[in-house]
């Protein structure tokens, strides 16, 4: 199909050749996919605070790089953005982002779970969500409040998913590596339980959505798929890391192979594979988390968590999902586009009909590539995935019209 862009919109999708109308600028896409604007569902710009592990200007690069449009940031920056005034900060247009920023707010005040925040100040000022990201919803009683009233707001709740209780001191997935590296690990309930509790609590309110964030367990699993079988709105996402690696991976105390939750056994991997091509799973979200060497080179237990996966997202998808796993193209274009743009209701977006913004990904789906973390567009160099050769790259990013990113 020919595609026209005009005035930040699509214009028209038509048979080749059959758009009569003329344009400044064609970009010939032959041999290319060309595919709605990828969204992030779960990005982490360390601004306002941190600017020194990455900026929402450098983190919306790395974001165009790795062909998103859109991302949505979680609040645990320092401050957490739990009022509407750090929302409507985060959109300003001197911060400098390249792509939509589409801000998730803090469900409870400083992200503390006692005090929930104004939910429609909030929503009013621009956060498409409410989430205490970092850290889980815990209590019963604050996550069904939150739930009830997100729910009137028809705002999705957001959930990391992981009973602290059982996780304090863990570096990585209880299992044999664990045990041989002679770290406490986390175990899969501490997961699971989360999940199984919010489902049943979603289920008291009408219209209640409830995602659950970088899902990483078969057993998290089977809480969703019960829970989308149910009249509640249950989402998930998971994130690159997940589905391309096990914690038998981090034999050499690997910190870039550091994160929460943890990389898993192979066997949940497994299901993560199967949930990703049977529909189950809404999203892949790459929980892009950068971090400064003096808080990753250093001893495996007091390395921070998290990983950066803004330009590396597609090209492992298409490398092991595509390409190892023969699940469709399109089907993973759908885990970047439609699917998370379903659960967070980002209007106009997600799809090329006729209307919607003008955000295209344009990707070869053929093309190998070795990813160099040292020429990332992002502040932090955290990676798991440096060095890897991947299939599947992207050549331009298009957000409202304008070309924020063409490949070399
Ligand atoms: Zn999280």
């Amino acid at each position: 199909m020919d595609v026209l862009l005009r005035e930040g919109r699509v214009a028209e999708v038509a048979l080749p050749n059959k758009i009569r109308a003329s344009a400044d600028e064609k970009f010939d896409a032959r041999g290319l996919i060309v595919a709605p604007g990828f969204i992030d569902l779960h990005v982490h710009l360390r601004q306002p605070g941190q600017s020194y592990k990455e900026t929402i200007a450098s983190g919306t690069a790395a974001a165009a790089a790795g062909g998103f449009t859109s991302i949505c940031c979680m609040p645990n920056t320092h401050p957490i953005v739990d009022s509407p005034e750090w929302v409507t900060w985060i959109q300003q247009a001197e911060r400098g982002a390249v792509v939509n920023v589409f801000p998730v707010a803090a469900a409870t005040k400083a992200s503390k779970g006692a005090v929930l925040t104004d939910f429609r100040g909030l929503q009013r000022a621009g956060a498409i969500a409410v989430t205490d990201d970092g850290k889980p919803i815990l209590g019963n009683d604050i996550m069904r409040e939150t739930l009830r009233l997100a729910s009137e707001l028809n705002l999705p709740v957001i959930q990391h998913a992981e009973d602290t209780r059982m996780t304090e001191h863990c570096s990585m997935n209880e299992g044999p590596t664990s045990f041989r590296l002679g770290l406490r690990g986390m175990k899969t309930v501490a997961e699971a339980s989360v999940v199984e509790r919010d489902v049943q609590l979603a289920q008291q309110f009408t219209g209640a959505r409830l995602h659950v964030a970088h899902l990483s367990t078969a057993e998290a699993l089977k809480a969703v798929r019960r829970g989308k079988r149910s009249k509640a709105r249950i989402t998930c996402e998971v994130t690159p890391h997940h589905f391309s690696l096990i914690d038998a991976d981090v034999a050499e105390y690997d910190t870039n192979l550091k994160m929460n939750p943890p990389l898993r056994s192979a066997s949940d991997r497994e299901a993560i594979l199967v949930a990703l091509a049977d529909g189950t799973v809404d999203a892949i979200a790459t929980d892009h988390a950068p971090h400064a060497p003096h808080e990753k080179i250093i001893e495996f237990e007091r390395a921070l968590f998290g990983v950066t996966g803004l330009e590396t997202g597609l090209g492992v998808a298409i490398t092991r999902l595509h390409r190892e796993q023969r699940i469709p193209l399109a089907r993973i274009v759908e885990l970047f586009t439609a699917g998370p743009a379903r659960v967070v209701d980002i209007k106009g977006r997600g799809s090329l009909v006729r209307g919607n913004y003008a955000d295209v990904t344009i990707f070869d789906p053929k093309k190998r590539w070795t990813f160099e973390a040292a020429k990332s567009r992002s502040k932090s160099r955290n990676t798991p995935f440096d060095g890897w050769s991947l299939t599947g790259k992207v050549v331009a990013t298009i957000v409202g019209g304008r070309v924020v990113y063409r490949a070399d």
